[in-house]
């Protein structure tokens, strides 16, 4: 651990810890090949001096292996959340720096794994690395930071969840997705309003954002169920490519990605092969292509069925909150019944009813 910025002596302490996970934001191009590599970030810092300005204590944890958040997986997140679980008394807030293009699955299973969190901890990265003139990535780390350390005229931290901040806006980090690989403007939270926009001042959006719960304790869950997969239908699909995943062996819970208000085909090979996953015990939890709106099952014949079979409803939640939620939930609760149940209610903001 480093320390950036020490506590100032006249100021009341707010402490930030830095995870640093990889990324864009902190990778250089390699001589050689011309590509983009994870690097030591201690000297990536030196290219954000603005940040000794800051008034409070910052220390950076940088993680034993750096990636590509391509590389990401459930190992990496159970890390985190014990890392934050280790440091949760020590500091107000954790900012975690990450690659943009996991950063809504990361953000989405930490929002599970984090039980009654009440500090903020923020995720940000960049579609720049910090050392090219144009980057992004000083205006992200910077605002998250200050987003962070941001208390309320009690005291309170201005946003006690796992958000995602990114060219201006606060999402919730169980509602964000990547949007964009080109341009800055890489984050969008379709069906929910942002947390907070940054401009000249930053600009909470109170309403939306979790109740400071201090009364009850942080509960930190590591254990995710990685026997689960994503099913994205087309029209043409064949029953082959179904049957691949549906009838895997080992296989405990899938998303089906589905069209518009949670359609599907009505064929009979198609609904035999859910009605059989679903009776050998397999979770099958309903999301929509579409990103805005919401699955409504029953409301045209071609979803009336699985309502039948016992798939459960998305309702408006992202694929990214899907598949974290769907991990989560396999390993931490045994009866069957009440994981649907539990998959079709909001745990932590991730969908609305
Ligand atoms: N491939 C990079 C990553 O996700 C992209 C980025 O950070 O923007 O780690």
């Amino acid at each position: 651990m480093i320390r950036i910025n020490p506590a100032l002596p006249h100021k009341p302490r707010v402490s930030v810890l830095v995870i640093y996970t990889g990324g864009t934001l902190g990778m250089v191009y390699d001589r050689p090949s011309g590509q983009l590599v994870p690097f030591n970030f201690e000297q990536v810092l030196d290219r954000v001096p603005e940040i000794h300005r800051l008034d409070f204590e910052i220390d950076l944890i940088t993680l034993p292996d750096i990636i590509d958040s391509s590389n990401m997986n459930p190992t990496v997140w159970t890390e985190l959340a014990r890392l934050i679980q280790q440091h949760y008394t020590t500091y107000d807030s954790f900012v975690i720096l990450h690659g943009t293009d996991t950063m809504a699955y990361t953000a989405s299973a930490l929002s599970f794994m984090l039980c009654n969190l009440h500090k903020p901890v923020i995720l940000t990265g960049a579609q720049l690395p910090i050392g090219v003139a144009r980057t992004d990535a000083r205006e992200n780390f910077i605002t998250a930071l200050e987003i962070a350390a941001a208390v309320d005229t009690d005291g309170l931290p201005m946003v006690p969840e796992v958000c995602v901040y990114f060219n201006s806006a606060l999402l919730r980090g169980n509602r964000s997705t990547k949007q964009e690989s080109v341009h800055f403007n890489a984050f969008h939270s379709e069906n929910y309003p942002h947390l907070a926009l940054a401009g000249v001042r930053i600009e909470y959006n109170r309403p939306f954002i979790r109740a400071y719960e201090p009364d009850r304790d942080l509960s930190v869950h590591t254990t995710l169920d990685p026997n689960v997969a994503i099913l994205k239908l087309f029209p043409g699909i064949t029953e082959p490519v179904v049957r691949a995943i549906l009838d895997m062996p080992g296989l405990h819970g899938v998303v089906l990605e589905t069209f518009g208000a949670g359609n599907a085909p009505t064929a009979s090979w198609f609904l035999d092969a859910l009605k059989r996953a679903n009776d050998r015990g397999v979770v099958l939890f309903n999301v929509s292509q579409c990103e805005g709106g919401r699955v409504t099952q029953g409301q045209y014949q071609t979803s009336t069925r699985m309502n039948e079979i016992g798939v459960v409803s998305g309702a408006d939640i992202t694929t990214e909150a899907a598949i974290t939620k769907l991990m989560f939930l396999l390993a931490q609760e045994p009866d069957p019944a009440r994981l649907r149940q539990r998959l079709a209610e909001p745990i932590c903001g991730e969908m609305s009813l």
